[in-house]
Order: structure tokens, then C-alpha cells, then sequence
């Protein structure tokens, strides 16, 4: 049995269809979609809901396993706060992160998210993502400045690609951040993508402290590691940004997610633009407003024509994982940014920079993507209103 669905609009990969029908078999599979314009006639059987229907949500950034730690973690500490404070909170029973994982991707299925790019540094998340019905892309994540270690670092994060692969998932090793990331490091994880054709995701810029310890080899973030005895010396000052300082250790052709972007300027955007050749810059807002108080300039990254994905970063940064209320703040913050393009954000560049976008991530017949309601939306200028919400209908 066909279902039919309709709503005063439909949006998909930025463009919009009035008064349009789409028709799902039973698998969620889009068979057809119809554009009536504004000659609506009534069609029997079919679903017709108040509000703009646009793909399930990509969220291309998360880290599932802190779930557990919504609200203890202070705001406006800066990045050095946050990943001080989040190294002495990381203790938990297994009990208590299970329990607290299932939680959030229960709320993300609620709040229409159909893929999910999830940071992983250890083997926590594994059942609750084979459970799920959301597709996770699991980024298991490296990190040592320790050249001595490195090697064992490395084979740790091999072997647990390797059990989130026999469990049926979908995963690649990843970099952490540049400054977290040794150049020898850098060269085994990179060297292991390009034989996967696969994706690296990594944190950028996310202070200014960041740019600060390739610049000079000083700052809050320099200080923050001395004092916790962490050797920096393999990270080379560059009198560069962290971004211009690393670029030369990325492959060229792999599907690269910058994540966060918060002080990333136009000089750095230039640079990676001519090296990097399938780039997707991250924005988490509310994430970027709970450490640092401060959003990217998202305006930059649109002058430039960049791609631009939507992730809600992990419950210790948020307190909720809504790729909606992601689109709600920017909207506010730059109210010039017309829907369509957000929505394109959130769901066929997120599908794209995880390489799933044959499936999901836009309106197109043979995909099954899912389909969100957007309630209460500014219907006459096609905007978000404080009061929008999103609601899964497949
Ligand atoms: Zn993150």
C-alpha cells in the first residue's frame, strides 16, 4: 500500500515545490512526486499536513557516547575550559552511558535525524547504533602529541574500526584536531583513508587559542596542556593558522568535514579551497555558543560558495540534539539566510559529505530519505519562527 503526502510546500536540495505530492511504498521508497502549484485539486487518499515537508535531517557531527554528560559541563569556559573539565568527567558505569546513548538517539529519531556522522573514541556506542534505525557513520577518533606512543595509538584505532565494521557499521579511523594530531599520526590515518576512498572529520578552529599555538606556540590552550604534563613539541609553529598549518597533511580527494570553523577567516578558507577537493564545513551553533559564546562567519563560508552541513555536537556542548534548533539559531543570527538553503544544509550536503546521499538526503525517486514536517512556519516569507517544530512522518 502507497501512502501520499502533501503539505503547502515541499523542499528539497534548495529548491521548492508548492502544494506538491510525494508518494512512498512501503519501505519509505519514493515511487513519485507530483507538483500541483496552485492548481490543488483533491486527491483521494492523500495525507495533507499544515507546514513544509523536507527530507530526514543529516547531522553530520555528534560524539553519541557523551551522552551522559548533558549538563555538567559549564558554559563560556572557552575550548580549554571544556576539554579540561571534560577529561576529569569522562567516568561514568557502562550502565549509565548506555542508558543515557539509547536516550539521545531515541531523540534524535523524534526530532526527524535520519544519518548521523558520530564521533567515537571508544567501543560504547556499538549496540545502540546497531539497534537504531538512524544510519551512523561512526569517526573513530585519534589523538596523541606523543611521537612514542603513536604507533599504538594508531593500531588501537585500526582494530576498533575493525569491531565497528563486523558489527555491520559503517566506520573510518579519523584525526581529532590539528593540535591534538602529531605529523606522524596524521600520516598513518591519512595514508589508511586514501586506500579507503573514506572521509576525515576533524575539529577546526574551534578557538582562537588553536591558531594561537602554531602562530607562536603560546596561548590558553598551550597552557592548559603544559600543565597537564602534555608535550606539545611534535606540534610544529608555523607562525601560521592551525588550518594553514595542516593542510598539507590531507588527502586532496577525501571527503574532508572541518568541524566547528568558529575563528576559521577568509585567508584559511582560500587556502584549503585550492587544495581540498570535496570540503564540507560543519557548523554546530548552539554547541559553538555553549563553549566559546561565539558563532562562525557563516556569511564568509556562504560568499564563497562552500558547502555547508549542520551537526548538533554531543550532549556535554548542547542541550539537545535537533538539527531543527541548529537551523532556528542561524536563522536568527543571519536572517537573510532563505530556508531552502538551510534545509539543503541539514540534509542532502550532510548526506553527501558522509557519502550517502545515493540514499538519503533529498527527494528523489528510488531514495528513501525519510520525510520531516516543519510546523509552524512563517508560510507567506517561508521562514522559521521560534515556534517551529519538526515532525517525522516516515
Ligand atoms: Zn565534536
Amino acid at each position: 500500500m502507497h501512502r501520499k503526502i502533501s503539505a503547502h510546500y515541499i523542499i528539497t536540495d534548495s529548491e521548492v515545490i508548492k502544494n506538491g505530492i510525494i508518494t512512498i511504498d512501503k519501505q519509505g521508497k519514493i515511487v513519485d512526486i507530483q507538483s500541483l502549484g496552485n492548481d490543488i485539486k483533491e486527491i483521494s487518499g492523500t495525507e495533507f499536513y499544515n507546514g513544509v515537508l523536507v527530507p530526514g535531517f543529516v547531522n553530520a557531527h555528534c560524539h553519541l557516547e557523551l551522552s551522559h554528560l548533558k549538563d555538567k559541563i559549564s558554559r563560556h569556559t572557552g575550548l580549554e575550559g571544556f576539554i579540561s573539565e571534560i577529561v576529569n568527567l569522562r567516568m561514568s558505569s557502562d550502565n549509565e552511558i548506555a542508558k543515557y546513548m539509547q536516550q539521545a538517539d531515541r531523540e534524535m529519531v523524534k526530532n526527524g535525524i535520519v544519518a548521523v556522522g558520530d564521533i567515537a573514541n571508544t567501543s560504547h556506542s556499538i549496540e545502540t547504533k546497531m539497534q537504531s534505525g538512524i544510519h551512523y557513520h561512526s569517526f573513530v577518533e585519534l589523538f596523541t602529541s606523543n611521537l612514542n606512543i603513536t604507533n599504538n595509538v594508531f593500531k588501537a584505532g585500526l582494530d576498533l574500526e575493525q569491531l565497528f565494521k563486523e558489527s555491520g557499521l559503517s566506520a573510518s579511523v579519523t584525526a581529532h584536531a590539528p593540535y591534538s594530531v602529531n605529523p606522524k599520526l596524521f600520516d598513518l590515518i591519512t595514508s589508511h583513508l586514501a586506500k579507503l576512498k573514506s572521509i576525515i572529520s576533524i575539529h577546526n578552529q574551534e578557538s582562537e587559542a588553536e591558531n594561537e599555538l602554531y602562530v607562536n606556540g603560546k596561548g590558553a590552550l598551550y597552557d592548559m596542556f603544559t600543565s597537564k604534563k602534555i608535550d606539545l613539541a611534535s606540534i610544529p609553529i608555523t607562525g601560521k593558522s592551525s588550518l594553514i598549518s595542516i593542510a598539507a597533511n590531507l588527502n586532496p580527494d577525501d571527503n574532508t568535514i572541518l568541524v566547528h570553523n568558529t575563528y576559521t577567516k577568509s585567508e584559511d578558507v582560500e587556502f584549503v579551497v585550492d587544495k581540498l577537493n570535496k570540503l564540507y564545513w560543519c557548523f554546530c551553533p548552539n554547541a559553538n555558543l555553549y563553549i566559546e559564546n561565539r558563532l562562525p562567519d557563516i556569511q564568509l563560508f556562504r560568499s564563497k560558495r562552500q558547502n555547508i552541513c549542520i551537526g548538533t555536537d554531543s550532549l556535554a556542548s548542547n542541550n539537545r540534539l535537533s538539527v531543527l534548533d541548529e537551523l532556528k539559531l542561524i536563522s536568527t543570527a543571519f536572517p537573510d539566510i532563505e530556508l531552502p538553503e538551510l534545509i539543503s544544509w541539514a540534509s542532502i550536503n550532510g548526506a553527501k559529505a558522509l557519502n550517502i546521499d545515493k540514499f538519503l538526503g533529498s527527494f528523489e525517486i528510488g531514495k528513501r530519505p525519510g520525510i520531516n514536517l516543519i510546523e509552524n512556519i512563517n508560510l507567506n516569507e517561508l521562514k522559521l519562527t521560534n515556534e517551529s517544530r519538526v515532525k517525522k512522518l516516515v
